[in-house]
């Protein structure tokens, strides 16, 4: 399959294919872990700068971005206000000292890019975490996002054209 980066026309494949996806996760399951990473870091690497991620914003409208003190304290410098102000602004913070942006999309997204890309939050430059270890222990999380995120989909895809069908 040729790479689809068309948001609404991957909506409406992850639609069509729920049930196949559902089976070949299963399917993955099964398999060995370290043989299913190889590909997928292979694929990850092919496929990762065939799409311009400035022009999706996809992942920015639909996660939850967890954020560290540290990247707090960074990212006040370089919008030059102050942590309170920041944390006031943009972070909601649980009793347990946790913090994320308190909204959805991101305050941060503009369009489709991101205004402070330089100085994205690890979580943001992690996703959608496909050049880690341990693909198969994370299906779960993974296939939540491969109607939102091209990379995902294709990647997915690719392995399925390898291994599946
Ligand atoms: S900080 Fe930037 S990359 Fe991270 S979610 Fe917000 S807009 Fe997206
Ligand atoms: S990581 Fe995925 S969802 Fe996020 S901007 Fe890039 S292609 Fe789009």
């Amino acid at each position: 399959m040729p790479l689809v980066t068309d948001l609404t026309k991957i909506k409406q494949i992850a639609e069509e294919k729920q049930a196949e996806n559902d089976l070949f996760r299963n399917f993955l399951k099964q398999q060995n872990n370290d043989a299913i990473d190889a590909l997928v870091h292979s694929f990850t690497e092919t496929i990762t700068p065939q799409i311009d991620c400035t022009e999706c914003g996809n992942c920015c409208k639909s996660l939850m971005i967890n954020i560290t003190k540290e990247e707090t304290i960074q990212l006040s410098n370089q919008l030059q206000i102050s942590e309170t102000q920041l944390i006031d602004q943009y972070i909601e913070q649980s009793e347990q000292g946790q913090m994320v942006i308190n909204t959805i999309p991101c305050h941060f997204l503009k369009g489709t890019t991101c205004s402070i890309y330089e100085h994205r939050f690890t979580e943001c430059r992690e996703f959608p975490h496909l050049h880690k270890p341990h693909f198969t222990g994370r299906l779960f999380g993974t296939m939540q996002y491969y109607e939102i995120c091209p990379i995902i989909f294709n990647v997915v895809e690719k392995l399925k054209e390898a291994i599946y069908y």
